[in-house]
């Protein structure tokens, strides 16, 4: 007898159909029932029960190897996991709104795909129960190719109250949670969503705009200027720099300075909003007590006209050239 002969197309689909299933079968039976769904997953489609009187806000997301991530020892599928599903979390929270669910395609590579898939879940499923996210659904595909995956994230705001960037109006103050630089140290993966600090700040403070900082201080905050065809006056004294920002400056070779690891790093993942003046005082007064346990700063102000200006500390004004992640073509 020879060598059998390789397998048509068709029937080596299937065989990864049917490892596929086995992993599928398994993330099922891990997935808490959920009264938000109707039809959980496993069926055709989910069928949910959106929430009384609330709008659904949707957002999509798709993180791959080697842009958004490089696996290894520092880098392992569960924290690849825990960020995919982070980032759709922190696009509510820049909404203002309340996570509800979410689903999760992934396109395994064929080797180790099974381990990798075991790890993804893991993380996605830790932080799901942490911010009361229901696992609703996804598709599960193994290729020859490296690990994508994608997050589709659920969430609900009251009629009219969503945030958006296009509501910036000139006198508003721009404020900010936490501080930025140097995410790539490792706060790029441990992600924490705003997504509690949103709601908190919802619910008692008048906010005009919002976007959460993905790309870089300075580019978010151009969008959102941009959106809201507005002009954004930064104190650069004023931006909070996190120690990160710090340590990246320091390292041989970086060339950088802390406040610019600060403005154009991205993946702090805080939010960048803007406020009328005494709405951003009181929340200023506010932070620090739970939930809102962290530093939340007022770094400039909304004026007419466009673009960034940055304000040094002897009051001198310069334009401020957006900077940050911008996935780019080949020309
Ligand atoms: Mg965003």
């Amino acid at each position: 007898m020879g060598a059998e002969p390789a397998l048509p197309t068709p029937a080596r689909r299937l065989h990864w159909r049917s490892v596929e299933t086995e992993f599928v079968n398994w993330l099922l039976s891990r997935v808490p029932a959920d009264p938000r769904l109707e039809v959980p997953p496993g069926d055709d489609a989910a069928v949910l029960r959106p929430p009384a009187m609330r709008r659904t806000v949707v957002t999509v997301d798709m993180l791959m190897e080697g842009v958004d991530f490089i696996p290894g020892p520092d880098c392992p599928a569960r924290a690849i996991g825990h960020k995919a599903l982070a980032v759709s979390l922190s696009d509510l929270a820049a909404m203002g709104a309340r996570p509800e669910a979410a689903f999760v395609a992934v396109s395994l590579p064929r080797a180790g795909g099974d381990a990798i898939g075991r790890g993804l879940l893991e993380g996605i499923s830790a932080l799901a129960a942490e911010y009361g996210v229901t696992l609703a659904g996804g598709d599960t595909n193994a290729w020859d190719g490296p690990l994508v995956v994608s997050t589709t994230a659920i969430g609900s705001v009251p009629p009219g109250a969503a945030w958006r960037r296009d509501g910036g109006r000139p006198g508003d103050l721009i404020v900010v949670t936490g501080a930025f630089g140097g995410s790539l140290l490792g706060r790029h993966l441990a992600v924490e969503p705003r997504c509690r600090e949103a709601l908190h700040i919802a619910e008692r403070f008048q906010v005009h705009a919002a976007i959460d900082c993905s790309d870089g201080l300075s580019l978010d905050l151009g969008r959102m200027m941009a959106a809201s065809g507005t002009r954004a006056a930064i104190r650069l004294a004023a931006v909070p720099i996190h120690p990160d920002a710090v340590r990246m400056s320091g390292q041989p070779g970086d060339g950088r300075s802390p406040l610019e690891h600060a403005l154009a790093d991205g993946e702090d993942f805080e939010l960048i909003m803007a406020l009328p003046p005494e709405a951003a005082h009181a929340l200023v007064a506010a932070a620090g007590t739970p939930p809102l346990g962290l530093p939340i700063t007022i770094i400039g102000e909304v004026e007419a006209g466009s673009g960034l200006v940055a304000i040094a500390a002897d009051g001198s004004r310069s334009p401020l050239e957006p900077r940050g992640f911008v996935h780019a073509f080949d020309s």
